[in-house]
């Protein structure tokens, strides 16, 4: 356990807490407790939120700000989102996310395609990360990315569940795939997962910044015990996996990182 207490672990990909959106005014996050060794890649899903990201982050701040429209919100922006959203990017460090197509959700299929290709052209023109949620879209999705002329921008697919072939074709991109707890409770993941080139590899919990904080159910997985999971399934110490995720992470972000 003295490893897990030490290990710098980075948690790719997470959302604000409620108690931080109902306290948006507040420029710091009231009773946040980040140990000083963990780092979080904060998603937004849509334009409330964008601010509330940027008022945790800072030079200092474990917290790295990603503003992006959701596609199950694809519907909810108000005119001038796009020029919005260019605007804190230009003027913030933050990546784009999250973004990304999804055929199960009822939102209108062709307006999730609009807000997600004006996302992604931001992530080129700014050179920033993006995290990309993708159900039942594989072949839009790789369409729409194999189309896209080099170089491109750092891309993660977040809580990865497609199949061998699709990772394949996203690897050959250059992305990263990122397994969220579902490794845990889904065993037909655990090829996916072993198979997945260490240096591409990301964790994330999906919820929010940090599991002492009431939001999350109190079934929530944490992100030390995604670590462990992780790890074992990879035969790698502990320390040393999660130290490679971190230098992931690093690579994946360093467009938007303090130096
Ligand atoms: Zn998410």
């Amino acid at each position: 356990m003295q490893a897990l207490v030490r290990a710098r672990l980075l948690d790719s990909h997470c959302h604000l807490p409620a108690s931080a959106l109902a306290s948006e005014r507040d420029s710091r996050w009231p009773g946040l407790d980040l140990p000083d060794t963990g780092r979080y890649f904060c998603n937004t899903t849509c334009e409330p939120e964008w601010r509330v990201a940027l008022n945790l982050a800072g030079p200092e701040s474990a917290i790295i700000p990603f503003l992006g429209i959701h596609p199950w919100f694809a519907e909810t922006v108000t005119p001038g989102w796009e020029r919005r959203l260019l605007l804190l990017l230009q003027k913030n460090p933050a990546g784009l996310g999250e973004t990304g197509l999804d055929k199960s959700c009822p939102v209108n299929f062709d307006r999730q395609q609009q807000v997600f290709l004006a996302q992604l052209s931001m992530a080129v023109e700014l050179h920033r990360p993006l995290v990309i949620h993708c159900v039942k879209a594989w072949g839009r999705l790789l369409e729409i990315l194999e189309a896209l002329a080099a170089p491109r921008p750092a891309i993660m697919l977040h809580s990865f569940s497609g199949s061998l072939e699709i990772m394949q074709r996203l690897l050959a991109l250059g992305c990263f795939i990122s397994f969220s707890p579902r490794l845990i409770s889904n065993r037909q993941l655990h090829p996916l997962f072993i198979a997945a080139p260490l240096t591409r590899l990301l964790l994330e919990t999906d919820t929010a910044c940090h599991p002492s904080r009431p939001d999350p159910p109190p079934e929530a997985t944490t992100i030390s015990h995604l670590y462990q999971v992780a790890a074992a399934l990879r035969g790698i110490p502990l320390p040393e996996f999660s130290q490679q995720v971190w230098n992931n992470g690093k690579i994946f972000a360093h467009t938007i990182l303090p130096r």
